[in-house]
């Protein structure tokens, strides 16, 4: 008997199977008892990557206004997601990075990982008041990164207008975590 795979996503089964297809489980890493979700091979796959890309800026907004103003990148892998969705949407990208690497730090956010602990950091000037924000990120587990990441883009004087992400781990809890805030994820498991 053939074992049917149901996929889900906030963009439909299409597209969750589409993200689903392109992660690699790797046991077991960057600790013992984890399993890392690894996107690198949907990034390495032009028409899967264009495809994902492209349902993200069609959720916001397939024609016109596209539904926000600049994309944030969250380090590292968010910065891979972020900038195709800027340039596919015609807007800028601003990076969220790990602390001690930008030079001009405005606000930080300490938060707990799944696997530790890290302080995100946010530039001077990186938003004009009220612009509209969509944060990216690859992967949704505890919430933590991204409870802090759009907490920085307030405190930046940015408008939060949604938070992307490309496989969500239901199992961790982060969606009730962001409960309130406007959470898409292409792929649920
Ligand atoms: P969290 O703050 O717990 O939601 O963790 C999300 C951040 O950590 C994202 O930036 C992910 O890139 C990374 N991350 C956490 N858990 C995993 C995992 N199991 N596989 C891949 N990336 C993960």
């Amino acid at each position: 008997m053939t074992e049917t795979v149901q996929y889900r996503g906030d963009s439909g089964t299409d597209v969750a199977k589409l993200v689903a297809e392109g992660v690699l489980d790797v046991s077991d890493f960057p600790k013992s008892g984890i399993l890392f979700k690894d996107l690198t091979p949907l990034f390495a796959d032009g028409d899967r990557f264009r495809a994902v890309i492209d349902a993200i800026v069609g959720h916001y907004g397939a024609t016109g206004d596209r539904g926000f103003d600049v994309v944030v990148g969250v380090e590292a892998r968010g910065f891979v997601i972020a900038s195709a969705v800027a340039y596919a949407a015609g807007v800028g990208v601003v990076p969220v990075r790990k602390a001690g690497k930008l030079p001009r730090v405005a606000y930080s956010a300490a938060y707990d990982l799944e696997y530790g602990q890290a302080v995100l950091e946010v530039s001077e000037g990186a938003f004009q008041p009220g612009q509209r924000v969509l944060v990216v990120d690859d992967v949704l587990a505890t919430g933590g990164t991204a409870e802090a990441t759009l907490s920085l883009v307030e405190q930046a004087g940015g408008a939060v207008a949604g938070l992307t992400v490309l496989m969500e781990l239901a199992f961790l809890h982060g969606r009730d975590r962001l409960a309130g805030r406007p959470l898409h994820a292409l792929l649920t498991v």
